[in-house]
């Protein structure tokens, strides 16, 4: 109806697709950097293990503030072998929050924990009050997570671990970048997971993740860990398990690594620049944040009518997302933590509410105007 009303709008829409992220952009900008960093690790052949992993590790933990930055193949690797390394397993409980992406608590299960889930803040990220109701005798650790790309109360989060000898793993995989209180994401707790899976603010050409800390003493269990426990070849000191980052990949991450700070900054941009144009709405918007704390991974919306929305803006030729529809205390995999529906009201809310509008940092201008656009038509209509 309302498309009726303006056909001129009708007519972009048609000829228009606005995708959610297309990474192709990026590639396409550093294609002849990415080529020769390619190029170099197959003309050395050291593709375990080899120099471009030593030196991505170095300066990624420069860029993070961090003594020490071992990778991993994966941000679920990254947080398992954090967990591990700090020698919790079973009998012990570790703290997350019930809105955050299934690879949190899978890390948690991994090492035989019990995950314990706590209800989010309004913006989907962890709730001190919530955590605080969590803690009992065998809680060992908790494990905030940066959703979306913003640092919450971490503060708040470090003195309450403090108060009660918890472990705090930082969730950082949707944050690489993030600063508060003048430190980097990662840097806060006893040791920071990140990913690099591709749609990451600073992601690879496939898996990738890397663990960050201040102790020398959990990088160096880490590395054993990675790497099939041994230091010396074939002396297996712990565990074997196979988590290494190919020297393959840290080479990409090395030509992206430092054009992540102006990527980060274009998402703020585009962040803002959505808030200006869907301002006045009756949408819930993410809390300006001029400092760095969020560098906008997700940039997600609170609507009522939400489907119909996403339906809507489909058929206007605009990819969405949904971050993330069906809480964890409500996956049939999580089914044996006993949780009800109900248990998490916040979390349950933005299952059904929020919305994640296209954000990556080569967003054309003209298509985050197309979204917001159609938005504001669409949600008008509705008055
Ligand atoms: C992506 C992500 C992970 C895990 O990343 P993988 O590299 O896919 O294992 C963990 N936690 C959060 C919040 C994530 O978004």
């Amino acid at each position: 109806m309302l498309r009726g009303l303006r056909p001129e709008a009708a007519r972009v829409t048609l000829n228009s697709h606005v995708a959610f992220v297309d990474l192709r952009a990026q590639t396409r900008a550093l294609h002849p950097a990415l080529i020769a960093a390619i190029e170099t690790v197959l003309s050395r052949g050291d593709y375990v293990l080899g120099d471009d992993l030593e030196r991505f590790e170095a300066e990624f933990a420069a860029f993070c503030g961090t003594g020490h930055a071992v990778g991993v193949d994966s941000g679920l690797s990254a947080l398992e072998l954090a967990l591990r390394a700090a020698d919790i397993g079973p009998g012990d409980e570790v703290i997350t929050q019930a809105n955050t992406f299934i690879a949190t608590v899978a890390a948690i299960l991994a090492v035989g924990a019990r995950p314990v889930l706590s209800d989010c803040d309004e913006q989907g990220g962890m709730d001190p009050a919530a955590v605080e109701a969590c803690v009992s005798p065998r809680t060992r650790a908790v494990v905030p997570v940066h959703l979306f790309g913003r640092i919450g109360e971490i503060e708040v989060i470090l003195a309450l671990a403090a108060t009660h000898g918890l472990a705090v793993i930082e969730d950082a995989c949707q944050a690489h970048g993030a600063v508060w209180l003048g430190k980097r994401a990662g840097s806060f707790g006893l040791a920071g997971a990140f990913s690099f899976y591709p749609s990451k603010n600073l992601g690879a050409f496939g898996d990738g993740g890397m663990l960050v800390t201040n102790s020398a003493a959990l990088a160096d269990k880490v590395r054993l860990l990675r790497s099939y426990g041994q230091r010396v070849k074939y002396v297996h000191e712990t565990t074997p398990m196979n988590h290494r980052l190919d020297t393959l990949q840290a080479a990409i991450l090395r030509v992206k690594l430092p054009h992540l700070d102006s990527w980060n900054y274009r998402r703020r941009r585009l962040a803002a620049s959505y808030m200006e144009r869907l301002g006045g709405l009756p949408i819930g918007l993410p809390w300006a944040e001029e400092d760095g704390r969020h560098v906008y991974h997700l940039f997600v919306i609170d609507v009522d009518r939400r489907d119909e929305l996403r339906a809507a803006l489909a058929s206007d030729g605009i990819e969405t997302g949904i971050h993330y529809p069906v809480p964890l205390h409500r996956q049939p995999a999580l089914a044996a933590l006993g949780y009800r529906e109900g248990a998490f009201p916040r979390t349950e809310r933005l299952a059904e509410r929020s919305l994640s509008l296209p954000m990556y940092p080569e967003l054309p201008v003209d298509h985050l105007e197309h979204v917001a656009t159609s938005i504001r038509h669409l949600v008008e209509g509705w008055a």
